[in-house]
């Protein structure tokens, strides 16, 4: 709109807003698959809103339920990520927590989760994600655009720095 306006700082100015916030018009995808002992077993695919997956309503009753106990332990969404890929604005419905959620519903407690994402992992799901790991005792190995991201016990290996 700017740009269009001829408001080539104002512009420039909002897409480095955007771009820091991770806002990319490419859709996140994230391949998600858990491992068991030495075995790999099921891996998915999940893009976000991704609502035609075959198992998609109870995967987003099982984010629903997740999204509630994380409530409970001091969860709180900020609403400044929300616009990178889902148009919910209430909840992060981002590629990875769908991908996470499928890991919960598709393996044993205390399987390791292993996700890898296109695009930057955005705050709420970085924040979510610790709370996972403690909260359902899974650990999860997370490679973003960014860099690698060990959620283990409620804590990332980054440190909160990606
Ligand atoms: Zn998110
Ligand atoms: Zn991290």
């Amino acid at each position: 709109m700017y740009a269009g306006a001829g408001m080539w700082d104002k512009a420039k100015q909002v897409r480095e807003t955007m771009s820091a916030l991770g806002i990319k018009k490419i859709p996140g995808i994230v391949n998600v698959t858990v491992k068991s002992f030495n075995e790999t077993t099921p891996k998915a695919r999940w893009v976000a809103n991704n609502t035609d997956h075959k198992e998609y309503s109870l995967i987003e009753k099982t984010l629903m339920n997740m999204f509630a106990l994380l409530k409970n332990n001091g969860y709180v969404v900020d609403r400044r990520w929300l616009l990178q890929e889902s148009d919910n604005p209430d909840e992060c419905f981002h590629s990875e927590m769908l991908a996470i959620a499928w890991a919960l519903v598709n393996s044993p407690t205390h399987t390791a989760i292993f996700l890898s994402k296109n695009l930057r992992i955005c705050g709420n799901c970085h924040e979510a994600s610790k709370l996972v790991s403690v909260l359902y005792g899974r650990d999860i190995y997370a490679r973003d655009a960014n860099r690698h991201h060990h959620f283990s016990d409620g804590k990332c290996s980054c440190g909160g720095y990606w």
